[in-house]
């Protein structure tokens, strides 16, 4: 489980989160919605360490993640994250960017990483893109590899920035099929995305991040039906 508390980041002097608290249950989705410049990307970039918070903590497990020299590589492997841009290695082919981090950073040996690795790549219908590199790929078969290369790790928590909004609509679907796969394994994960019919029905949870706060938290029935939150109301009529 991941426990945010009282979390603070500013750029220079403009705040962008102003006092985080958010806790998330193991096994269960988390999608995070709001506003373009509401802090949702700086939030996950906090909880997987790519960004250093000022002031609050985050504790997974119980174990705080954000004291002073935190072991980046080691909780990367257990908070692992994906990315709008997949952000592969491009010089590397699909099997290398998928055995990198298990081989270098865990220390497994070549042949059980690899085998891990072509059955996560069956299991996303990519096993004829073993050997392939990046830029041969589509947008959304970059997507299923990221995705594939994250989960490679065995993280505990997953984190997702928008990961199809930069994908060509005809490949959205096969990036949040994945997605709602992973979720009925039970893996945990956090998603900040702006599809809303995909956040009612994967969601256990909904947050509305507003300027750097979580201005409304619950489930898909009372965020899209039952809040009394104006400012909820409002942003879901504007992109609904
Ligand atoms: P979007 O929906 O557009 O992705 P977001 O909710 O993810 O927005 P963030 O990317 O977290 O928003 O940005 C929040 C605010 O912080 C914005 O005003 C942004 O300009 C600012 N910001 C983010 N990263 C940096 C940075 N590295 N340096 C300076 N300002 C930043
Ligand atoms: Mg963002």
């Amino acid at each position: 489980m991941i426990k945010i508390k009282n979390l603070y980041k500013s750029f220079g002097d403009k705040e962008v989160l102003k006092g985080i608290n958010l806790d998330i249950e193991d096994s269960t989705v988390t999608t995070i919605i709001g506003a373009s410049g509401s802090g949702k990307s700086t939030l996950l970039r906090t909880i997987n360490l790519l960004e250093k918070c000022d002031d609050g903590k985050i504790f997974l497990d119980g174990y705080e993640i954000t004291g002073e020299n935190p072991n980046l590589e080691k909780i990367r492997l257990k908070i692992g994250m994906v990315f709008q841009n997949f952000n592969l290695f491009p010089n590397k082919s699909v099997i290398e960017n998928i055995t990198l981090a298990p081989i270098k950073v865990k220390g497994e040996d070549e042949k059980s990483a690899k085998e891990n690795a072509i059955a996560l790549l069956k299991s996303m219908g990519l096993e004829d893109k073993v050997y392939s590199y990046p830029n041969s790929l589509s947008g959304g078969q970059k997507q299923r590899v990221a995705i594939a290369r994250a989960l490679a790790n065995k993280p505990e928590v997953l984190l997702f920035d928008e990961p199809t909004s930069a994908l060509d609509p005809e490949m959205v679907k096969e990036v949040l099929n994945v997605i709602k796969f992973l979720a009925k394994k039970g893996l945990t994960m956090i998603i900040v995305t702006h599809e809303m019919g995909f956040a009612r029905e994967i969601s256990d949870n909904i947050v509305f991040m507003k300027n750097g706060i979580v201005e409304d938290i619950g489930d898909p029935n009372y965020i899209f039906y039952e809040t009394k939150n104006e400012n909820t109301k409002k942003f879901l009529q504007a992109v609904l």
